[in-house]
């Protein structure tokens, strides 16, 4: 704890912490000292001289920005000489400015125009000509304009850029008085490394960095706080309103998690909200070879639930099953199930996190009897060392990439596990550049170098904390180095490297994606990962443990509320009587025994009629699954297929009923982000037309079917009920999500603060079991006919389906799926930079571009998933992870042929 350190400044005596400067303290104290070029979220800088104070035995005027706190000083900053000083500066910042505030965006919302009113100025001596005066505008970027005869130059920009983004893409040219902000070396922001986070705007205290929206429409008239509907982060925001119109997205200071900062899809990428091609009316059609026609909501209902009746009598309940979404609410995936169990009678519901990270919890749970993260974002701050198993962070959790970045500045220790040449790889300490689909050798080859070397936990833990060390021990003796090595294609010194880092690090931290899950062995790597964390004893204390990233904003929650075939919220067994008992008392109704499908399982009982109607929640599987012919053949098939969307995505297009649904910017709820948070979404806008909120239709289907699932239009009451049938959501409700930090589950009582470590005494299941699964070589394997293995991501600029960032100004950084190939490859086959090439595999070949690089691996391709109209999912194989069948989309066995 830092000590505590008594000041006066104007008369208040303050407590201020060590190490704190003037400014910091009376910010704090709630005492305003003028500044151009402090900010809060900055480290201090000292260059625009407007906040000098005079502290009492000291001569001079020094700044108070850079001025640390020291005992007993007393401090003065309203004297009439530092007003003249004050006075004297903004004069020569206004003489080199345009005067044209009442035109300008800025106005009313402009520091220079701040600090001018508060030193009193009323005219300036010198000729207003700015040295910048015929600097053109840039306006390359398609989210905000920069026009550098407003800019001050006071480096808030670049120190943004610098030092939350870590992107490094803006500078500073010439001296002096001709010194100017530069983006790249003197191009436009577009052709720059700039990745339009959007910093350098929040940062801006005048108008020379604008955002475009805001600019046309004004200073919005509300705020409603909400949180970011794209990637697990889970980024706060202050969403600006003007009348209907979001007018822009504020990343919220307070929140531990996105700590002011945000990424280009959250910040500037929501307004897909207001796009033509919403979705505004219901739609239905006896037969898919029909046009839709627009019905009304009463009209749908009626039709769903006479197919959905008809069904049932005809084939049983099992014959439907709902896939909920991972990018909508908490509440509506509890009632999707809830719809599913209590009217159909079936179990037959799960969710779209089934093909993402359901390997994740499968080996999670394994291993420490849950299957959620076990740590917080914020212990990225503080950790030694950080593990990046098969993740871009940088492209696919950008918020969370540039918080990394920012722990490598301070000398954390990483370690980068990725086929791929990514960038967190480049600013690693050793890059495991293994081949794709080993993770399992990957991670059992370490824990022997560290058993080997006795390097690992001492014996108390072992003795206290875990079970089934020896045949762990005895399994991942049989993986040598050399063995090791042979398989994952990595050195056998960078292992043993690489091995002694993890192990010698006091705290070593593990973050992983969908590059350890989406194999055919994906549980097992997942479980081979915790077991090598369980083995140093790094779980449980901060800055330790395994924490996935989720790809959707709502994968943690969609699995915790129980949209799952097996189970109900936070993962109790639907085969366990007691716990059927409690929701059947809750329900009113008796909840069925029967384990269900999962999705996959689901699709593939369409075509011997075993299923007959599926009800899809926002998710477009026809675009996203793997060998996506095969899923649109099945959905094709189905008596009926419901499909609520925001967009007429590739699954509506094959629905017998669509049902237009409100964006998260019209919705009030929750989501979980991936550290176990739970932070409200709260509608700030209508939805267009006659859509609703996800959860609203669900309940109002239910009601259609004669059993109503809410017993409130609050959506509180469904979060309340939700959380009374689950011990570790007891302690939670709406009223206390009001926080910035709201809480993170296991909260048991009100009383509870939140768990932002779990397993610190016991581990969920007790003791922490070291799991000993053999590697087994992945499904997928290159052969002559297909010698490469093709291996899919994301890009920053895209998300997902791209339904939404396909219809932003995202479209001008990334229009396309390139495909990635090594430069000795390329070679081989001929093939240059932009050349057209078929995608082959037994399944589809599909035409794409090439992109020579050799960031990807000899022998392997790597490209992204966001355009259908490429259909690179359509060329991957169904093969999936045993446990849980999660798609092997990161091995891929295809083949690349010139068009020509
Ligand atoms: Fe949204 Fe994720 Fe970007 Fe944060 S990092 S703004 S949650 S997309």
């Amino acid at each position: 704890m830092s000590e505590k350190i008594p000041l006066t400044i104007d008369g208040h005596v303050i407590q201020a912490t060590e190490g704190e400067t003037i400014m910091q303290a009376a910010r704090a104290a709630g005492i305003r000292i003028p500044s151009l070029c402090d900010s809060p979220q900055l480290e201090s800088f000292g260059s625009c001289r407007m906040c000098v104070v005079e502290i009492d035995g000291s001569n001079g005027t020094p700044s108070s920005c850079t001025t640390p706190v020291s005992e007993g000083m007393v401090v003065s900053t309203r004297s009439d000489r530092l007003w003249r000083l004050r006075r004297g500066i903004t004069e020569l910042y206004v003489s080199e400015h345009p005067l044209d505030c009442l035109t300008c965006t800025a106005n009313g919302d402009c520091e220079l125009q701040d600090v001018a009113a508060e030193v009193g100025l009323r005219e300036v001596r010198y000729d207003n000509d700015p040295i910048c005066a015929e600097m053109p505008i840039d306006d390359s970027n398609p989210f905000f304009t920069f026009d550098a005869t407003k800019c001050i130059v006071c480096s808030r920009c670049i120190r943004a850029c610098d030092e939350t983004q870590v992107t490094h893409a803006l500078s500073i040219d010439g001296r002096g008085i001709f010194s100017r902000i530069i983006a790249g070396d003197d191009t436009s922001f577009m052709a720059s490394d700039c990745v339009s986070c959007g910093a350098c705007v929040n940062e801006c205290p005048v108008g020379a960095l604008e955002d475009r929206v805001e600019r046309s429409l004004g200073i919005p008239d509300r705020w409603v706080r909400t949180t970011c509907a794209f990637c697990g982060v889970g980024c706060q925001f202050d969403a600006g309103i003007k009348g209907e119109r979001l007018v822009t997205m504020r990343p919220a200071a307070d929140s531990p998690v996105n700590q002011g900062h945000a990424c280009v899809k959250g910040r500037f990428a929501s307004a897909y909200i207001h796009h033509s091609d919403r979705l505004t009316t219901p739609m239905l059609r006896e037969s898919i070879d029909e046009e839709f026609r627009e019905v009304t909501w009463k009209e749908a209902y009626q039709f769903i639930c006479e197919r959905w009746n008809t069904i049932r009598e005809q084939s049983g309940p099992n014959a439907i099953g709902a896939i909920t979404s991972s990018r909508s609410t908490n509440e509506l995936n509890y009632l999707g199930s809830k719809l599913m169990r209590a009217v159909i009678g079936t179990n037959n519901v799960d969710n779209c996190a089934r093909v993402c990270h359901s390997a994740t919890v499968k080996g999670m749970m394994t291993v420490f009897g849950a299957g959620a993260g076990t740590n917080s974002l914020g212990d990225i701050d503080q950790t030694d060392l950080l593990l990046v198993s098969g993740c871009n962070p940088i492209h696919g959790h950008p918020v969370t990439g540039s918080r990394i970045r920012r722990a490598r500045r301070r000398g954390m220790g990483m370690i980068v596990a990725d086929p791929k040449m990514t960038e967190l790889a480049e600013m690693a300490d050793i890059h495991l550049q293994l081949r794709p689909g080993t993770n399992v050798a990957l991670y059992q080859g370490l824990a022997h170098i560290i058993l080997r070397d006795q390097m690992e936990a001492d014996e108390d833990w072992m003795e206290s904390r875990c079970e089934n060390l020896e045949p762990f021990k005895a399994m991942v003796q049989t993986m040598t180095p050399e063995l090791c090595s042979r398989l994952t294609g990595i050195p056998a010194a960078t292992l043993q490297a690489a091995a002694h880092l993890y192990a010698s690090a006091p705290a070593a931290m593990s973050v992983h994606g969908l590059g350890m899950t989406e194999h055919s062995h994906g549980s097992e790597g997942v479980m081979a990962l915790s077991s090598l964390a369980l083995l140093c004893g790094n779980v449980g204390r901060p800055g330790t443990g395994i924490n996935p990233l989720r790809g959707q904003n709502n994968v943690q929650g969609s699995c915790d509320m129980g949209a799952l075939p097996n189970v109900y919220t936070n993962y109790q067994s639907v085969s366990d009587p007691a716990n059927r008992e409690a929701v059947s008392a809750v329900w009113g109704v008796e909840a069925p025994a029967e384990p269900g499908l999962t999705y996959p399982e689901m699709l593939q009982q369409v075509a011997d009629g075993n299923i007959r109607s599926l009800y899809l929640i926002g998710s477009d599987i026809a675009h996203t699954d793997p060998d996506n012919i095969a899923v649109q053949k099945a959905l094709s098939a189905l008596d009926m297929l419901v499909v609520q969307d925001i967009f007429m995505c590739e699954t509506a297009k094959l629905a017998h009923v669509v049902l237009p649904a409100a964006s998260f910017l019209e919705s009030d709820g929750t989501y979980t982000n991936g550290e176990r948070r739970i932070q409200r979404i709260r509608q700030a806008l209508s939805p267009p037309g006659e859509a609703k909120q996800d959860w609203q239709i669900v309940s109002e289907l239910a009601e259609a079917m004669g059993y109503p699932i809410v017993s409130s239009d609050d959506v509180s009451a469904v979060w309340d009920e939700l959380a009374s049938l689950t011990p570790n959501f007891r302690g939670i409700n709406y009223q206390r999500l009001e926080s910035a930090e709201a809480v993170q589950w296991p909260a048991p009582s009100e009383d509870h603060p939140g768990t932002t470590v779990m397993h610190q005494e016991r581990f969920s299941r007790g003791l922490g079991h070291f799991a000993a699964p053999e590697f087994a070589e992945p499904n997928e394997q290159a052969s002559d006919e297909y010698p490469f293995i093709l291996v899919t991501g994301r890009n920053l600029f895209q998300y997902n389906a791209g339904t939404q960032t396909r219809r932003t100004g995202l479209i001008r950084f990334r229009s396309t799926d390139p495909l990635e190939i090594h430069p000795e490859d390329a070679a081989e086959l001929g093939i240059n930079h932009g050349d057209e090439v078929w995608l082959e595999s037994p399944r589809n070949r599909v035409k794409m571009s090439v992109e020579v690089t050799d960031i990807v691996r000899r022998g392997n391709l790597f490209t992204t998933f966001h355009f259908p109209e490429v259909g690179v999912n359509s060329v991957l194989s169904a093969s999936a992870d045993g446990y849980t069948h999660c798609p092997e989309y990161k091995v891929q066995a295809v083949s690349v042929v010139p068009v020509d």
